[in-house]
């Protein structure tokens, strides 16, 4: 089957493409992908999107988006697009079912949590170690938790964990933090909330062989001295990686994996733009993803225009 526009990913960047390219009488499809609705989904309070002067639940403001994309029309599909070949037009996409046709496509498969690395946290992933604060806190009421990170994400994520821990230790490898000075200040002027400075965290422990997180070990940055220190759980906020495997060797992108965009939305391939965080490693907010994904609404349009003349 043919289609005019084929959108990947269902965060901010993809819904608002759905919107404008449905109604412009496109007909878009979306692939909502593994994690429908994209990071927002495992956020809590949105205070930062213009027109919620009280905030916004992050889930809420998705479905919100879902609906206003599908009341004009836009095919919203649960599955996620496994392969793609660039190579030809109409380019050919993958759902693990069927073949797909499409004259244009619109990227928007946003970006990943990413993790330390380190001995024992794929092991404990789920058992004490996370990367999600609203997905996970309510498991550690009156416990001890650290998280890893000197950014917005981490100061966000101590914030969120102090409605149920008992205290919050935020480890960061610095001494200076990358995060806004607004969250920064309310982290800092949060009781529960201690922090551990130009420390870096070597491996996650389990004492037993429950399979439970029971402390860090720790290395200070600048003396090299170790200790360990016990925790209940530990959250990772140590930023993100863009989701682009599938578009390896098909797509412009940079040594860590975000897409190159020429003028406005324009990937290496003509037909083919991309919106949000896959290729926004620096603004990297739901607006500013919803922003590019109404620009690449309108290059994908304007350019099968001119594929018609
Ligand atoms: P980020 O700004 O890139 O910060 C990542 C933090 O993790 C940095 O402090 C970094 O340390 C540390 N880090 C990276 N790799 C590490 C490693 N291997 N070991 C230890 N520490 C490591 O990422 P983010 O906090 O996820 O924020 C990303 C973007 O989203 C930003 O633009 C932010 O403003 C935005 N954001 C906004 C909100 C909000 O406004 N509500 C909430 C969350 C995120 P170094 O500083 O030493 O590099």
């Amino acid at each position: 089957m043919r289609h005019k526009v084929v959108i990947i990913g269902s965060g901010p960047a993809g819904y608002t493409a759905a919107l404008y390219t449905a109604r412009a009488d496109l007909a878009p499809v979306m692939y909502a992908g593994l994690q429908p609705g994209g990071q927002l989904t495992i956020t809590t309070d949105v205070e930062n999107f213009p027109g919620f002067p009280e905030g916004v639940v992050g889930p809420d403001l998705m479905e919100r988006m879902r609906m206003q994309a599908v009341r004009f029309g836009t095919d919203v599909r649960p599955g996620f697009i496994q392969k793609v070949d660039f190579s030809k037009r109409p380019f050919r996409l993958e759902d693990g079912e069927q073949v797909l046709e499409a004259e244009s496509v619109i990227v928007a498969t946003g970006a990943t949590a990413r993790l330390l690395g380190i001995p024992g946290e794929d092991q404990l992933m789920g058992y004490g170690v996370s990367a999600c604060a609203t997905c996970d806190a309510a498991f550690f009421r009156d416990m001890h938790v650290a998280v890893i990170g000197g950014g917005d994400s981490a100061m966000e994520e101590a914030n969120y964990l102090t409605k149920f821990a008992r205290k919050v230790t935020v480890i960061h490898r610095r001494e200076e933090f990358r995060a806004s000075r607004i969250m920064l200040r309310r982290a800092q002027d949060n009781k529960k909330i201690e922090f551990l400075m130009n420390t870096i965290v070597s491996a996650m422990i389990t004492r037993d062989d429950k399979r439970r997180l029971r402390a860090l070990a720790l290395e200070n940055a600048v003396s090299g001295e170790r200790s360990e220190m016990a925790v209940d759980g530990c959250f990772v906020a140590i930023g993100h990686k863009p989701n682009t495997e599938i578009f390896r060797g098909q797509l412009a992108m940079n040594e860590v994996g975000y897409l190159e965009v020429g003028h406005g939305t324009a990937t290496s391939v003509e037909g083919v733009f991309a919106a949000g965080d896959v290729a926004d490693a620096e603004y990297r907010q739901a607006i500013t993803a919803a922003g590019t994904g109404c620009m690449a609404a309108l290059d994908a349009e304007r350019w099968l225009a001119r594929q018609a003349n």
